[in-house]
């Protein structure tokens, strides 16, 4: 089944097109802006393999309505737009590229949503309500949870590189790029993950806050004159690792400047390792052990100094890994030495392949 997968950030777009259930792409693009760069890639695309069964979309964020991946017929574009809500520049993008498809392969092809949000449906009220007034979830203010479609796709690969049946494996999956969340998963299911109503809850990130006391909003609105718009940018673009050492969000430039000796540097690090531990052991507690621990996406993938810190840190679990493994991963590879008792693997983040995946199981009613 040939399918091309649009996967959509807030300032770049990846696709992909393949013969599923190949993971080798046919053809693939990495487009920085989407009004001007999709249509000419779409264009040559066709050019080149005129024959398209399905166009897969990550969306970010279906709200309360739309979890469960679904043909993209006019009530739910009309859903996803309403929900802007919840994910304004996500949203208005990814809706931006499925006109485009309609324009330039044609309103005939059948396009499918795949939500970020959908993996962690299966958690339980009490990993998804807030304690806040009960009229919060009534006006759809819960956790949803995101990262779910590279979440799901980690939780098959580890299965499978473990030889293992999904239904009896405990996994904790550490997805660390820009954005960074951890999911807990039982039997194949998302039973909690750290980003909650939108993608801040949690860890610490690039330039996100993840999770602060509430109180400090409450103290910058009312002492300092905070606006909505200042809070937003503060905590989606000036905090975590750029907040904290001032010098970046990308952990490379964080990395070169701790090993330089700048401590805020080493701050930021800490900081950062100090969270990702903490929450790890909140998704070790909520599963009652853990058989496998999952590195993957940007950071997760690529960060020696940082594997080795948390697995160090978790060595009274009987974890252990090979350093030199750690040193020179190869992707999709266990680093844990053969006597640890909890795995480490480095899966590659794969978030296209788990869409296309998506779409012939609707296609094809599997
Ligand atoms: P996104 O969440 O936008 O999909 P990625 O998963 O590609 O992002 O992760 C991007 C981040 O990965 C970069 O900002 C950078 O911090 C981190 N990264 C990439 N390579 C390395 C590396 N060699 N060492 C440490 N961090 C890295």
């Amino acid at each position: 089944m040939k399918i091309l997968v649009i996967n959509g950030g807030s300032s770049s777009f990846k696709c992909w097109f393949g013969d599923f259930p190949s993971d080798r792409p046919l053809w693939s693009a990495h487009l920085g802006a989407i009004e001007a760069e999709l249509e000419p890639a779409l264009k040559s695309l066709l050019a080149e393999h005129p024959k398209i069964d399905a166009v897969g979309h990550r969306i970010v964020h279906g709200g309360p309505r739309y979890r469960e991946s679904t043909p993209l017929t006019p009530e739910v574009r009309a859903a996803i737009a309403q929900q802007v809500e919840f994910a304004p520049v996500h949203n208005r993008f990814e809706l931006e590229a499925v006109r485009t498809v309609d324009r330039v392969i044609g309103g005939d092809v059948l396009q499918i949503a795949v939500f970020d949000t959908g993996f962690h449906s299966t958690l339980e009220p009490a990993a998804f309500v807030y304690p806040g007034p009960y009229s919060w979830l009534e006006d759809g203010v819960r956790r949803y949870g995101f990262h779910g479609i590279n979440h799901q796709y980690c939780a098959g690969r580890a299965a499978a590189m473990l030889q293992r049946d999904p239904a009896s494996l405990k996994l904790i999956i550490c997805h660390l790029g820009n954005g960074a969340s951890l999911c807990a998963v039982r039997g194949g299911k998302s039973v909690d993950t750290t980003m909650g109503f939108t993608p801040l809850e949690g860890l610490m990130m690039g330039t996100r806050s993840g999770s602060l006391d509430p109180g400090i909003l409450v103290y910058l609105i009312r002492h300092r004159g905070y606006t909505a718009e200042q809070l937003d940018r503060i905590l989606n673009k000036e905090s975590g690792l750029l907040g904290v050492s001032g010098i970046s969000g990308d952990m490379r430039n964080i990395t070169e400047a701790m090993v330089a000796g700048n401590p805020r540097a080493k701050l930021a690090f800490d900081v950062y390792t100090h969270r990702l531990l903490r929450e790890i052991g909140g998704m070790l507690a909520v599963l009652g052990g853990v058989d496998a621990i999952v590195f993957t996406a940007g950071v997760g993938e690529n960060s020696v100094p940082l594997r080795q810190m948390v697995c160090d840190r978790l060595a009274f679990l009987g974890l252990k890994i090979d350093a030199t493994q750690n040193a020179q991963p190869k992707l999709d590879q266990d680093i844990a030495t053969p006597d640890s008792k909890v795995r480490v693997l480095i899966i590659r983040a794969n978030e296209e392949w788990q869409i296309a995946k998506e779409c012939h199981r609707l296609v094809s009613g599997a």
